[in-house]
């Protein structure tokens, strides 16, 4: 269990504003999470977390430029308002089309609400897929579910894996940075969904 407690504060001489978290932990870190800085530091003891923040302001600058280009690419979207019916008739149509282009044969296709991952595909043929996509475009859900239709074929994330997840997106790494702008998107839409352990 975990000890914490939240402030907001807004240093000057960094201009990202940040959030300070106390926890049960020995060494002090910092923590991107959807375009926030969080500094988590120790529950025990005297800790300087102006300095600490301002000998990480290279660090803390670069990841706030990142979520600055990704808040802006956001913009082009919109979450879709979609049934769970249709979207998993959607991944059910976008499944049976990879798996005849790719010439493979999924074993099951299962739906999960996870927190991490978007799919996920077993060695035995099992495919997973984040109920969470359904507010998301069309293009999105198909790549998704293509990429775990691929890893039937080739399991780790090499050159043979993207040579054929390219047959069908060659623009692959656009289709990535569309799901981290859907992804970014839905979280400022989940007001609740960022959990910190409660104080004891
Ligand atoms: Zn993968």
């Amino acid at each position: 269990m975990s000890l914490s407690s939240v402030f907001d504060l807004r240093k000057p001489n960094v201009d990202t504003k940040y959030t300070i978290i106390k926890r049960n932990i020995k060494n002090p870190r910092l923590e991107f999470k959807h375009g926030d800085l969080f500094v988590i530091v120790p529950t025990r003891g005297v800790f300087d977390v102006e300095a600490f923040v301002t000998r990480h302001t290279r660090w803390i600058k670069k990841h706030a430029a990142y979520y600055e280009s990704l808040k802006v690419h956001a913009d082009k979207f919109v979450l879709e308002p979609r049934l769970a019916a249709d979207f998993q008739k959607l991944v059910i149509s976008c499944l049976d089309e990879a798996a005849q282009y790719y010439k493979v044969t999924p074993k099951e296709l299962r739906f999960k609400t996870m927190r991490s991952r978007w799919g996920s595909c077993t060695n035995t043929g099992i495919i997973t897929i984040n109920l969470k996509l359904r507010y998301f475009s069309d293009d999105i859900i198909r790549y998704v579910v293509c990429h775990e239709i691929v890893h039937m074929r080739v399991r780790r994330h090499d050159r043979n894996f993207y040579a054929l997840l390219a047959e069908t997106f060659p623009d692959f790494k656009d289709m990535d940075k569309n799901l981290t702008a859907y992804e970014y998107l839905l979280h400022k839409s989940e007001v609740f969904d960022y959990k910190f352990p409660k104080q004891a």
